[in-house]
């Protein structure tokens, strides 16, 4: 769930939603590109598969060594889709990351519980164990859900266009699904993002070790690329180890099993949104939401 950072989406343009994430590679770097740009690269479930679809084929092409995730437009993305003619939260697709049933024909909590289980949380644990790095490459907003497709990225490279905010406090709901906030910046700073909903730009993200690089806009592709191609230069198993290394010392610090226990806070959220509003979003939608983004 998230805010879209604007009001003045165009129409539905069906041929652009004939692709929702497109997939091009250049030397060893793939990239994985957004392609909802109409609607700020709101993610939906079909762009959850397609995401998925594009880092299977990255990881599977033996002369891809880097991943770079990135999204067309302005923005990076402005999360769950929420408001946009292409949701698709009444749909079940096949399961990838979870062998968990499906949600489309359950009720109440276990329906909502069912859908994220597979389509948030479990798609990024399993994107975070890629063994190939990945470099989110953002400009523009990267809001609520779009932080959890950002953190589970290795490396974050943003334009100084770039903006961070998870506004689901608007919600009663305390932070997105994929609750890695007091890992990728000091709790005390988590908390004030968390509490206030409020954007922080690239250069304070910077400043709190949330990203890597903050470059001018017109540099973002040559920077991001730079770094990928810097990395590409070392060797595919020493990369796959160090992830992992690095991933595993962050489970030790309880990433893992904050994010597995600070699950049922959210869908406690949502249940008790369901139970005292018209909806489990609390009534909010992308343009409210939008609205209130400072
Ligand atoms: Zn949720």
């Amino acid at each position: 769930m998230a805010a879209a950072p604007d009001d003045q989406r165009p129409a539905p343009n069906l041929e652009a939603e004939a692709e929702v994430v497109s997939y091009s590679t250049e030397g060893p770097v793939a990239f994985v590109t957004l392609a909802r740009s109409g609607f700020a690269n709101a993610q939906n479930g079909r762009m959850t598969y397609a995401i998925d679809d594009a880092y299977h084929r990255a990881v599977e092409d033996d002369s891809v060594k880097v991943i770079v995730l990135r999204g067309a437009g302005k923005h990076f993305s402005a999360g769950h889709d929420i408001g946009s003619p292409g949701r698709d939260v009444d749909l079940d697709y096949p399961r990838v990351a979870t062998l968990h049933y499906g949600h489309a024909d359950k009720a109440g909590a276990e329906r909502h519980y069912a859908r994220e289980n597979e389509q948030y949380l479990g798609m990024c644990r399993r994107w975070r164990e890629i063994p190939k790095p990945i470099i989110a490459s953002v400009r523009g907003a990267c809001v609520s859900g779009g932080l959890m497709l950002a953190w589970t990225c290795d490396l974050i490279v943003a334009s100084d266009t770039a903006f961070f905010a998870d506004a689901v406090i608007r919600m009663g709901v305390p932070g997105a699904e994929w609750f890695a906030h007091p890992f990728v910046m000091p709790p005390r700073i988590a908390k004030e993002f968390l509490m206030t909903g409020d954007r922080m730009p690239a250069s304070r993200a910077y400043e709190v070790g949330m990203i890597n690089r903050v470059v001018p806009d017109t540099d973002l592709e040559s920077a991001t690329l730079a770094l990928a191609s810097r990395i590409a230069e070392m060797p595919r198993f020493g990369l796959a180890l160090t992830k992992r290394a690095v991933n595993f010392a962050e489970d030790q610090q309880g990433l893992r099993d904050t994010i597995d226990g600070t699950y049922h806070m959210h869908h406690l959220a949502h249940a008790h949104n369901e139970l005292t509003t018209e909806n489990h979003l609390a009534g909010q939608n992308a343009r409210s939401m939008a609205e209130k983004l400072k």
